[in-house]
């Protein structure tokens, strides 16, 4: 049995598929001229089953995500075959008397070299899939096995060391049962997106995948948070018992989404729900969602090989619109950078990417990126109720470039007759301590604030949000985030504004009474955990909460915080 940091709830059983790819060892070594034959038919032979595997994976691409975006793949083929790459290998394998694997190897990194040195962001992305191209063809040179995770056939638990958000984005869910990881943290966002996907899921287990063998039968349990390897047939039986019992006690929740969250004597607090993409709003009507407090608008950027287009983002943004039926959704413009990479954008490697060059600084400096997706929301904001709202801003500087700019796209949509809200809001959200701490001025300048803890926590904490090996030092409920919460909400209320959270913190039940008496507008979090809390609310007693809130914020030490609300739950029967 193994236990780690829980993820995304949830009982599952099924074979382990270790994902651990193996390092590509180059064979640098003079051959001989009996072997030089020998080794241009290596090369022949892997090329053919490369080809083999991205047909099978174009195919697939094209069931999944249509045509157009399955032809990336053909790109893929085109440049395995080229004649010119393929003399230059053959010949560099004659000419040198080296192994067709480093042949293989020096060609493809001379192109890569060469094409990131050019100037064209095309040619330069370029660069990226020959990367891809020449691994795979290393790989089959080498008879490494390659795992495609969007391509796997039969149903399994995936073990691997980390995932990424994009790799998490492009899975098959219909066969990945659950999954279990070495490194990651409750925040990071492939644990977010386990939740909205409803995937169980335990992350930072240290060395899981040194501990399961492929194929290993094992149970996730995702309720108590451990793994259980080769369990008895007892075992089995017992746990086919409790996830029957989970999911009738999920079944009795979900009939209570109705409900509305409002305290015992009448406070409402409105319930989001934390979206990526449109099917997510499924969860969203599943749950008893009374808006989108948190539409995170990145996924959209995620697992593909381009930008997307204005006319793409606001048929997404529409889609969503559409499913919403009025209620509000705050849409997150694009937060790229930290955890969320884009293979196309050339990201520079940065000491701290979660310090550099991420959020609303890409958008800020790709001008282009911002109008695009600005347009987009516009556009959408005539089918329905959008709220605009900005990722990790730390200055008014930045509001006010950035209220100008949307001012410039409204103008000219109005100049063209193109419909839009006029009247749509916009929001910052709180992720910062600075932004917190010029809340006040902030206020004057935007509708609302969304507080998205996960960040506030790492920034004013300095911990790593996604690092395991620190993750008892990751508190949310330490004095100094909590002084920064209620400052915002303060500030907020003092100009008439309202707060939302729409980080993790918002459906920690354990927290939701010291939300509520600290005066939250809104709690955003992933569907599944909608409707307990609904509950939870609606068993507190606003007058006293707020008595609670104010011991709280005079504690000077986490474990006297946590204390304080276990007993404040317990009395008050909040959990
Ligand atoms: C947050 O930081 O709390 C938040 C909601 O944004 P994200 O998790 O996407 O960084
Ligand atoms: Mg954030």
């Amino acid at each position: 049995m193994i236990s780690g940091i829980l993820a995304s709830p949830g009982i599952v059983f099924g074979k382990a598929l270790l994902f651990k790819e193996k390092k590509i060892n180059i064979n640098v070594k003079k051959i001989s001229k009996k072997n030089i034959n020998i080794e241009i038919e290596k090369f022949f032979k892997a090329r053919k089953k490369s080809k083999k595997q991205l047909k099978e994976i174009q195919n697939q691409a094209k069931k999944k995500f249509g045509k157009e975006k399955s032809s990336i793949f053909e790109g893929h083929i085109l440049i395995l075959e080229d004649e010119e790459l393929e003399k230059e290998i053959i010949s560099l394998i004659k000419k040198k008397m080296i192994t067709s694997d480093h042949a293989v190897e020096k060609i493809i990194q001379e192109q890569i070299s060469s094409l990131e040195k050019l100037k064209d962001e095309y040619l330069k992305n370029r660069a990226i899939d020959i990367r891809d191209i020449g691994n795979r063809l290393l790989k089959n040179i080498l008879k490494i096995p390659i795992i495609d995770l969007n391509n796997i056939q039969k149903k399994v638990i995936l073990i691997t060391k980390d995932l990424t958000p994009s790799q998490t984005a492009q899975m098959n869910f219909k066969k990945i049962l659950g999954f279990a990881t070495d490194l990651g943290g409750k925040t990071s966002h492939t644990s977010i997106m386990a939740r909205s996907l409803e995937i169980p899921a335990i992350v930072g287990m240290g060395n899981i995948t040194e501990k399961i063998k492929n194929n290993d039968y094992i149970i996730l349990n995702g309720i108590d948070n451990e793994i259980i390897i080769n369990p008895s047939k007892q075992q089995i039986k017992e746990f086919k018992i409790i996830r029957k019992q989970y999911f009738e006690k999920q079944k009795k929740l979900i009939s209570l989404k109705k409900v509305h969250a409002i305290t015992l004597d009448g406070k409402k607090i409105k319930i989001g729900s934390n979206i990526g993409n449109y099917k997510d709003t499924i969860g969203s009507k599943k749950y008893g969602a009374e808006c989108i407090g948190l539409y995170r608008t990145e996924f959209l950027f995620m697992g593909r090989n381009n930008l997307p287009s204005e006319e793409e983002q606001f048929q997404a943004y529409k889609k969503v619109a559409k499913k919403m039926h009025g209620k509000h959704i705050i849409i997150r413009t694009m937060d790229i950078g930290g955890d969320k990479n884009l293979s196309y954008m050339n990201f520079p490697p940065e000491e701290n990417p979660f310090l550099g060059w991420r959020a609303i600084r890409v958008s800020i400096n790709n001008i282009q990126i911002l109008h695009d997706q600005l347009k987009a929301i516009l556009r959408a904001s005539a089918y329905g109720k959008f709220k605009i709202m900005f990722p990790m801003i730390i200055s008014m500087e930045e509001i006010y470039f950035l209220k100008q700019e949307l001012n410039k796209i409204k103008i000219k949509l109005k100049k063209n007759k193109i419909k839009f809200d006029k009247k749509i809001e916009l929001g910052v959200m709180i992720e910062t301590p600075s932004s917190a701490i010029i809340s006040k001025h902030l206020a004057k300048e935007v509708d609302f604030f969304s507080i998205g803890t996960n960040d506030l926590t790492q920034y004013t904490l300095a911990v790593d949000r996604g690092n395991e090996i620190i993750s008892n030092l990751y508190q949310p409920m330490s004095p100094s985030v909590l002084y920064l919460i209620k400052k915002v909400i303060k500030e907020s209320h003092k100009a008439k504004k309202w707060t939302g959270i729409c980080g993790e913190l918002a459906s920690n039940e354990k927290a939701i009474s010291l939300l509520v008496g600290m005066g939250i507008d809104e709690l955003s979090m992933s569907s599944i955990s909608i409707p307990i809390i609904k509950n939870i609310i609606r068993k507190i007693n606003f007058k006293k909460a707020k008595i609670l809130a104010k011991k709280v914020l005079q504690q000077s030490t986490v474990k006297k915080i946590k204390k304080l609300l276990k007993k404040f739950n317990k009395e008050n029967n909040l959990l």
